[in-house]
């Protein structure tokens, strides 16, 4: 029963991590080693920095020059 309750954790962590930008399988390691410190880790953790691309409407970093969905050149706001 713990080890469920932890499974489920560990992909939350996985899935938060994914809305903040960072890479789920990575933080999905991560929880399955530490959970409670990749939880609390994972709380204060900033969004990274996005904008959605002008071609594709795709989510993609702020510091891109170009878009990693449709490959066309963006340029950089400042
Ligand atoms: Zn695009």
């Amino acid at each position: 029963m713990i080890l469920a309750i932890a499974l489920v954790l560990t992909f939350l962590v996985a899935y938060m991590a994914k809305q903040k930008g960072r890479g789920p399988i990575r933080w999905f390691i991560y929880a399955l080693i530490l959970l409670p410190v990749a939880f609390i880790h994972l709380l204060f953790l900033k969004k990274l920095n996005v904008k959605n691309c002008r071609n594709c409407a795709e989510e993609i970093k702020e510091q891109a020059v170009i878009c990693r969905y449709c490959h066309t050149p963006v340029e950089a706001e400042n």
